[in-house]
């Protein structure tokens, strides 16, 4: 089969979602090479994928039957570490942005949950989902209550108590997630909570961590304020969500711990500029435009000294208001904030794959790893607006997206 052959049969099946799994060796040639662990080097390679995995990266040379990259830049798969994922049209979407692994904190009646268990089974075409089944904080709100209903207590009243928040995290354990996720502050998104109000306190975040570590689990913490973002690096957490007002000490604390930091900067700044006329939109977008000062200062703070910063999103790709952001929006953030392009694409890549603990499989491009590749057309160390569109994804080894000619 010739070149256009290979690229039109390989249009088909992405079409479909379906492309079968390697039976045969498929070179991905030309291509300058971005390994995602920021290193200096971009040579200019020959690729091959065998089944799912990476089975040979050499120098490029003319290869008859290869996709011929004509020089564009092949990177691995975005892991956005910070998703809201839903449903099976946001998975594919994610897919279409180039993420091939996801990280989903918070679900509504577990949709992402089953939404993982048919992307695992091959129903639907999607990233690789680790979700965390719900958001464990003092007021669970009626999607987690009609989820897990044996804690119908807690429509009318907060959940509080190491004994009774324990109970909660192994319920939702029990229902097969891939991670946790507490509440160490209020959220920023609505206009009648305060992000700098601490929730779960540090006994209460302990236990859950303690419940996730006997499953090998870690757990995630969304904190704006500083006490809880303090509280939840000293119980534990693998990562601070936002991280808007952390201050010099829990900085110094996550460096020494190794807590990553996942700061979700492009969905919190827009959120700042005038938007809607309502009470609540003012007081919102004012209430942003205050946040991103400490947010910038402790991203910032947080480079120099070394703390590890991956990729999330925390939008849902779905079709509403937090839909718009993709993590090539992260990666520019991050530059605009001093960091090197390759170091923010490895942001988006392996140190989220790190933060996951899956980056001895993906997040990089190396022999032995899933084939998670992601190919743009021009190289993104000068012009990032590449990252938003890639000409070629691959997930585990598939064509799963083609816009090649
Ligand atoms: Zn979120």
């Amino acid at each position: 089969m010739g070149l256009r052959g290979v690229a039109a049969l390989v249009a088909l099946c992405a079409a479909f979602g379906a492309c079968p799994a390697g039976a045969e060796p498929l070179w991905l040639a030309n291509a300058h090479l971005i390994d995602g662990r920021n290193a200096a080097e971009v040579p200019l390679v020959d690729l091959r994928i065998d089944g799912r995995l990476i089975a040979a990266i050499v120098p490029a040379s003319a290869r008859p039957g290869a996709i011929d990259l004509h020089g564009a830049y092949l990177l691995p798969g975005f892991v956005d570490a910070h998703s809201h994922i839903q449903d099976p049209a946001a998975a594919r979407r994610a897919l279409a942005a180039g993420v091939t692994t996801t990280r989903v904190l918070g679900d509504e009646y577990l949709k992402a949950l089953a939404t993982r268990d048919l992307v695992r089974a091959g129903h639907v075409p999607g990233p690789q989902m680790l979700v965390s089944g719900g958001h464990i904080r003092p007021r669970l709100g009626e999607p987690f209550i009609l989820s897990f209903p044996q804690f119908g207590q807690y429509l009318n009243a907060p959940l509080t108590g190491v004994d009774n928040v324990r109970a909660v995290a192994r319920a939702v354990i029990a229902r097969g997630v891939d991670v946790l996720k507490v509440g160490a502050s209020e959220r920023a998104g609505l206009a009648d909570t305060d992000p700098r109000r601490a929730e779960l306190s540090y006994e209460e975040m302990r236990a859950v961590v303690e419940e996730a570590g006997r499953a090998g689990l870690f757990v995630a913490a969304h904190a704006h304020g500083r006490s809880g973002a303090n509280a939840a690096v000293r119980a534990g957490v693998r990562s601070i969500e936002h991280g808007t007002y952390l201050d010099d000490e829990t900085l110094a604390l996550m460096k020494r711990r190794g807590t990553f930091f996942v700061p979700t900067l492009a969905i919190m700044s827009p959120l700042g500029d005038p938007r809607g006329d309502s009470a609540d939109s003012v007081a919102l977008q004012l209430r942003t435009r205050a946040m991103m000062r400490p947010l910038r200062e402790a991203v910032r703070k947080a480079h120099a000294l070394g703390i590890p910063i991956a990729v999330g999103t925390d939008g849902d790709y779905g079709e509403g208001d937090s839909a718009r952001v993709r993590p090539a929006h992260e990666i520019e953030e991050l530059v605009a904030l001093g960091f090197a392009p390759l170091e923010a694409i490895s942001a988006a890549t392996y140190q989220s794959a790190r933060l996951l603990g899956i980056e001895s499989r993906t997040g990089s491009i190396a022999v032995g790893l899933d084939a998670d590749l992601l190919v743009v057309e021009r190289d993104p160390r000068r012009d990032t607006t590449t990252l938003f569109e890639p000409m070629l994804v691959v997930r585990a080894g598939r064509v799963v997206l083609n816009r090649l000619e």
